[in-house]
């Protein structure tokens, strides 16, 4: 899969890379660190191969395995609605 063509933009190419994936798990966050990735150089489209993606879904499910739990701040966005 490295070097071959980004599909989202189709400009890229992929670069084989370990990124930190934040995983959804019902309404919780699962944070995986040094995943395996191909990573578009251009817009950042991750891919992952089979295996990887499969071993996050087991990861997720297993609380044993967890290494740190970790804190951060959820903020709401305020912003103004845009009108008209
Ligand atoms: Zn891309």
């Amino acid at each position: 899969m490295e070097g071959e063509i980004c599909d989202f933009c189709l400009e890229g190419r992929l670069e084989l890379d370990q990124v930190r994936e934040y995983y959804r798990v019902g309404k919780g966050l699962v944070v995986m660190e040094n995943v395996p990735a191909y990573v578009c150089n251009k817009c950042g489209e991750r891919y992952y191969d089979a295996h990887v993606a499969k071993e996050m879904r087991r990861l997720s499910k297993r609380g044993r395995q967890v290494r740190q739990r970790i804190s951060f701040p959820l903020v709401r966005f305020e912003g103004k609605k845009a009108t008209g």
